[in-house]
């Protein structure tokens, strides 16, 4: 990678930010096409967040991809936010066009692509486990592409909520068992990571061989949800596939290139093995 003063900036921002493997996934892009880019990360607090939004039109930063916890806060001080963005509440990407920046979010594509490369979307019984940012998201993803949707979540108010917003129906985890009729789960929660590697937000016997089963989390790459949904014979998506996919589309807005799949992907399965 030769830098020069004329290489384009991207970076990812978060707080923590040093567990990112964004940077490692796009540089292998750009080296891949001989593009004039670099990625790095910076760890942005929010209290800083205005001010280095005033950063990316200064130094001319191209694009910045945004992780927790900054997703919501940082919208306010955009100048445009992209209508799936807005629906959806989040942001996760900014592409800065001559000092005018504005904000996408990329998860749902993350979300939908990987699902809809086994089984079309439209019609199918989604089930999302969870309320929060990943959750709606895939809510926002999947009705898009005309599927119906149930809200499973710990706290019922926050499913109830967003299943409104989305013409959906909402149960607290009580009701988990119904998951038996849905084609597709979703798992957005943490269960499953960190201090809960050995738990499961879905019962292995609700599963069975018709599900789809995608679990956001990526580390683990494979958590005991989709192991057991390997044992139940369904068809397991791992978090790895958002993360790909949603960096895939960052990568789009910020060079427009068409990615180079195969080496980010190659990337990204050595950074997670
Ligand atoms: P989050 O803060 O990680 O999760 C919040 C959601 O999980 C809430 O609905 C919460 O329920 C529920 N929850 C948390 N702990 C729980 C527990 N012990 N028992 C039952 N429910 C629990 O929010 P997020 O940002 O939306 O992320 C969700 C998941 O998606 C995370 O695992 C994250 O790693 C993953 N993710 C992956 C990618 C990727 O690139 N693969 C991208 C984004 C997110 P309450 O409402 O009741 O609190």
């Amino acid at each position: 990678m030769n830098i020069t003063a004329k290489t384009k900036i991207c970076m990812v921002i978060g707080d923590p930010v040093e567990h990112s493997l964004s940077p490692e996934i796009h540089n292998a892009g750009y080296e891949a096409l001989g593009l004039d880019f670099v990625f790095v990360a910076c760890h942005v607090k929010k209290t800083d967040l205005e001010n280095f939004v005033q950063g990316i039109r200064v130094m001319n930063i191209r694009g910045v991809s945004v992780t927790l916890p900054h997703k919501i806060e940082i919208m306010q001080y955009l100048d445009t936010i992209d209508d799936a963005a807005q629906r959806i509440g989040a942001i996760n990407t900014i592409v800065n066009n001559d000092g005018v920046l504005t904000g996408y979010n990329t998860d749902w594509i993350g979300i939908v692509g990987p699902i809809e490369q086994k089984k079309s979307l439209n019609g199918k019984k989604v089930a999302i486990i969870g309320a929060s940012g990943a959750a709606r998201a895939a809510a926002y993803g999947v009705t898009s592409k005309g599927a119906t949707l149930t809200i499973y979540n710990r706290t019922l108010e926050k499913a109830e909520a967003l299943a409104e917003e989305f013409d959906g129906e909402a149960f607290s985890l009580e009701q988990l068992v119904q998951v038996r009729d849905a084609d597709i789960i979703i798992n957005a929660t943490p269960i499953g990571m960190e201090q809960t590697v050995n738990e499961t937000p879905v019962p292995k016997e609700y599963i069975t061989d018709k599900h789809i089963v995608f679990d956001l989390i990526y580390t683990p790459n494979e958590t005991r949800l989709l192991t057991e949904a390997r044992a139940q014979r369904a068809t397991p998506i791992h978090g790895t596939a958002l993360f790909l996919e949603q960096a895939i589309e960052q990568f789009r807005l910020y060079t427009g290139q068409e990615p180079p799949m195969r080496v980010m992907l190659g990337t990204l399965e050595r950074l997670t093995a």
